[in-house]
């Protein structure tokens, strides 16, 4: 139950035009669902889901028969997150990689157990395991894709290959945040943190939540941040990625639970946070404190 908190959060709280969108967490959670759903089984079928009137294309660089050929017979091994992809192994040396997009999700079903009848309009591939459960792509939107590939060879599957450094790791340094910021120019702090091959896996969400606790507004030129501001702005991404993904487990973040329109900043219960939008991006930021 706690595992849909963040989505149920997100859902409830965005305007229309803002969709919900998984990110480092979101992605984290269905890592652990495929884990749940796929590790050590063996696929028994691969079934791409065509939908009368709806033109799924959720398989972008192989055929229906392609995709047969590689993942029939054969078990998963282990799944990966990079960045916002989820790269799923298979024992003959294929992968499969998933990318959310918009609205992109996993679900199981066991033995005997049909796809809740909501989401069977919008499941574009399933996976049947041979002790009869399912793994299933779920997509509303119809943006998500999933490729084929061999081992970690990315090079063709566009962003995946130039992903920037993963938060959570162990690479993520100060010294290397700096040189990711200092070589940014007058690009918005908002979209360098959102550049995934700048730093992997941060969406309008959690780039919000970082320059919120850091104190930094999101529309400042990367090249105006004090070295103090850089370092905190540092310690603020890993933290922001930990209360996401805390949202997966019972956690109820304040700043998170509050950013939509009309939503006020939990320091200052009288002041509500702005919301700029532009382009495909948006943020919401305390005009108190963020300066
Ligand atoms: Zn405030």
């Amino acid at each position: 139950v706690a595992a849909l908190a963040f989505d149920a959060l997100r859902l409830g709280t965005h305007s229309q035009e803002l969709l919900p969108v998984p990110e480092l967490p979101d992605v984290e959670h269905f890592k652990d669902i495929f884990e749940n759903a796929a590790f050590g089984k063996t696929v028994a079928k691969a079934v791409p889901i065509r939908h009368k009137g709806r033109l799924f294309r959720v398989l972008r660089n192989a055929t229906e028969n392609e995709l047969r050929r590689a993942v029939e017979g054969q078990r998963f091994l282990e799944g990966e997150r990079i960045g916002k992809f989820l790269a799923a192994y298979l024992s003959n040396g294929f992968t499969l990689v998933f990318h959310f997009m918009l609205s992109g999700r996993l679900v199981l079903t066991a033995y005997g157990q049909r796809l809740d009848p909501a989401l069977t309009p919008y499941a574009s591939l399933q996976l049947q395991f041979s002790d009869g459960s399912s793994l299933w792509f779920v997509d509303r939107r119809n943006l998500g894709k999933v490729f084929l590939t061999r081992n970690r060879d990315f090079a063709r599957l566009g962003v995946l290959a130039k992903m920037g450094v993963d938060p959570t790791s162990a690479a993520f340094t100060l010294e290397l945040f700096r040189r990711i910021v200092a070589g940014s120019g007058d690009r918005l702090v908002k979209q360098v943190l959102t550049d995934q091959r700048k730093v992997a896996g941060l969406g309008n969400v959690l780039s919000d939540l970082a320059l919120y606790i850091a104190g930094v507004r999101p529309t400042r030129p990367a090249s105006s941040l004090s070295p103090e501001e850089v370092s905190r702005l540092f310690g603020a991404v890993r933290e922001s990625v930990d209360r996401g993904i805390a949202q997966y487990h019972g956690g109820d973040d304040e700043f998170l639970r509050e950013r939509h329109k009309g939503g006020r900043c939990p320091r200052h219960p009288k002041v509500s946070l702005e919301a700029i939008v532009w382009g495909a991006s948006h943020a919401y930021y305390c005009p108190v404190e963020q300066e």
